[in-house]
């Protein structure tokens, strides 16, 4: 699967005026890694974990053979998961992951668990909203992101975030599960726990949320700020993250994370655009996250850059 433009250059990336900018890779199955140098990366900014549970062969949610802890029949149980992040870390070799809590829905059904025939389902039960309705499956997922974190530069990142009550939650079922792994004497650590900001709602009053990391989903924040459906061919130019509105609400991002030092970043397709990056980097993004054959490309659109300012 090697692309053939993958990048080879490696150290920081750094933009004409000798400013650093951070790339990391998005991930969403490992197997991709195999064929990715870690040196040219500065971490993975988002591992998916769909496929976790929805790959062929993978213990899917609703199906037999799970027999992890509190896992309920057949999802993805809590060792399997563990030696997935596990695998992450390692290859990451000492930079940070950044894991994605389960973002299904929308376009990321999941039989089983997702909830079939939504009307509107990029309006529906996704990402967060789904995981605070299966605590079970849930509180699994929790468990083994706390255990890695043991082990490495863990981050979790949750999708979907819309109003602070699901941060709280997440953080209460975060402190929850702590408490279960010190009694049951299993090695953990509480990681950065930060958000996604691809909903406007919470875009528009960022300071209200207690993250610890924000990064900016570019492909739904460009649909819900557009109002354009993000597959439709139809609608292609119309959900343009480059369009004035998405970037002036990307730029609102990046300023409220600014004022609170919250650290942010962007982990949509935007960042891996060479035509958009420039603009990213206007509006203040330092850190992007990007699709590993990517990088090279990211990489050079950084390196032309000159901010305005200098
Ligand atoms: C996004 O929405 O920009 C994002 C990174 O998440 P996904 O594409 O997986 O919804
Ligand atoms: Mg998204």
């Amino acid at each position: 699967r090697a692309p053939a433009t993958l990048e080879t250059a490696t150290g920081p990336a750094l933009t004409a005026d000798g400013e650093r900018v951070a790339i990391l890779i998005n991930v969403a199955d490992p197997s991709e890694l195999s064929d990715v140098p870690v040196a040219i990366c500065d971490g993975i900014g988002l591992a998916r974990t769909e496929l976790m549970f929805n790959a062929p062969g993978a213990a899917g949610i609703g199906t037999s053979g799970g027999t992890g802890t509190g896992g309920g029949a057949g999802l993805a149980d809590e060792e399997t998961q563990l030696s997935a992040y596990r695998r992450l870390l390692a290859w990451a070799d000492g930079r940070p992951v950044t894991v994605r809590t389960l973002d299904a829905g929308g376009d990321k059904p999941i039989a089983g668990y997702t909830v079939p025939n939504e009307a509107n389902s990029f309006l529906g039960m996704r990402g967060v909203r789904l995981s605070l309705k299966h605590p079970d499956i849930f509180r699994v997922q929790i468990r083994a992101l706390l255990r890695a974190a043991a082990e490495g530069e863990i981050r979790v990142m949750v999708p979907m975030v819309s109003v602070p009550s699901e941060m709280r939650q997440v953080r209460e079922m975060v402190a929850a599960a702590a408490g279960e792994l010190a009694a049951e004497g299993l090695a953990h650590k509480v990681p950065p726990v930060g958000m996604m900001v691809e909903v406007p709602a919470a875009a528009l009053v960022l300071e209200a949320f207690d993250t610890d990391f924000v990064s900016i989903g570019s492909n739904d924040l460009t649909q819900y700020v557009m109002a354009a459906s993000r597959d439709s061919a139809d609608l292609h130019d119309l959900a343009d993250p480059a369009d004035p509105a998405v970037l002036a609400l990307i730029a609102t991002i990046v300023d409220k994370a600014g004022r609170r030092a919250v650290p942010v970043s962007i982990c949509g397709d935007a960042g891996g655009d060479p035509a958009i990056v420039p603009a990213l980097l206007d509006a203040g993004l330092r850190t992007l996250s990007v699709a590993p054959a990517a990088v090279g490309r990211v990489r050079r659109a950084v390196n032309d850059y000159r901010s305005a300012a200098a």
